[in-house]
């Protein structure tokens, strides 16, 4: 990957970096934790621009709004106490499993959305958690919803532009209210064969009242299992139900097969780790299934 690389860029402020990368255009390409691009043979690349200089490595809160900038580690992710009490600590728990320690140390969480892997971790969890991007170029900031972010593998809106930060909206709290984030990998280290996220609020009669289901590794993008949402919506969270849902992300995932697992395999999974994060949901909520 580097050994084309012409000049490899560190500013130190954010309209530096917004310059440098209209400067370069398409030949220019941002590097933060690198542990992505390291494992990528672009030629077409002869300009890197490393993000880790600009400060936009935090995590925030501004009343029940949670700001990450992009350039933050998994690794301090996972330890923010911030993040740990957001949502049942579901982004911190996909934030440690990305990789090693020192792949955690490195990567961060704006490369993990920009890479647009269908496997990244933290992925589906910012989709339950309703989060948007924010993206920059020198002549403009946009907010992008991550429902919109994905245009196929590896492949996002973003055009010429700089991932600043990523926004999570606030979300449902109070005692009625769970999270889950479910990972299964060859290894302890591997990349997910297959990820599910999930987020339920429950009335005070067990009914599911607001529902979050999202999944990763079984399509070219993250998805949100939005049939599987619709037919939870409104019913009361029992045993049947979790069965009814395993059935229908059955139908809506479209895993493909590779060295890691077939397609088959990661459809099966794909149900019992919903039901696994339902289960888990329920219990979080105060209801014994
Ligand atoms: C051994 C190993 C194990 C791994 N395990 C996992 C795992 O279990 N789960 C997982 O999800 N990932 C895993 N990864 C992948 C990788 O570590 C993550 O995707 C990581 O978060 C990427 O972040 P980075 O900062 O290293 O990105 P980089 O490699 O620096 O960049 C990745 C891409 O994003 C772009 N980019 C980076 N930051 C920005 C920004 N702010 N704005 C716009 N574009 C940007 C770059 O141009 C590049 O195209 C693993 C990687 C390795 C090498």
């Amino acid at each position: 990957m580097f050994d084309h690389i012409e000049c490899f860029y560190q500013p130190t402020s954010v309209r530096a970096a917004l310059l440098l990368l209209r400067k370069v255009g398409r030949r220019g390409r941002i590097v933060a934790g690198a542990t992505d691009i390291v494992t990528q043979a672009d030629r077409s690349t002869r300009f890197l621009i490393d993000i880790t200089r600009l400060g936009l490595d935090y995590v925030r809160k501004n009343n029940r709004e949670y700001s990450i900038g992009a350039a933050t580690t998994m690794s301090a992710l996972e330890r923010a106490p911030m993040i740990c009490a957001l949502a049942g600590g579901i982004l911190a728990k996909a934030a440690a499993t990305c990789g090693s320690i020192q792949n955690r140390n490195m990567a961060t969480v704006g490369g993990n959305v920009a890479n647009a892997s269908p496997s990244a971790d933290t992925a589906a969890v910012l989709l339950v958690l309703d989060a948007i991007v924010v993206v920059a170029s020198s002549s403009r900031k946009r907010k992008v919803p991550l429902s919109e972010f994905y245009k196929g593998a590896h492949k996002t809106v973003l055009s010429g532009e700089l991932i600043e930060e990523i926004v999570i909206p606030a979300v449902p709290g109070g005692t009625r209210t769970g999270w889950s984030f479910q990972k299964l990998g060859r290894t302890e280290t591997d990349i997910s064969l297959v990820n599910v996220a999930g987020g339920v609020q429950l009335d005070a009669r067990g009914r599911i009242k607001w529902v979050r289901m999202a999944l990763g590794a079984v399509g070219p993008t993250p998805l949100r299992a939005l049939k599987t949402e619709e037919l939870l919506s409104g019913k009361p969270l029992n045993e049947d139900l979790l069965t009814q849902a395993g059935i229908a992300v059955m139908q809506e995932v479209h895993p493909i097969s590779d060295a890691r697992a077939s397609a088959e395999y990661r459809c099966e999974m794909s149900a019992v780790l919903v039901r696994r994060a339902l289960r888990e949901c329920a219990d979080q909520a105060g209801l014994k299934l």
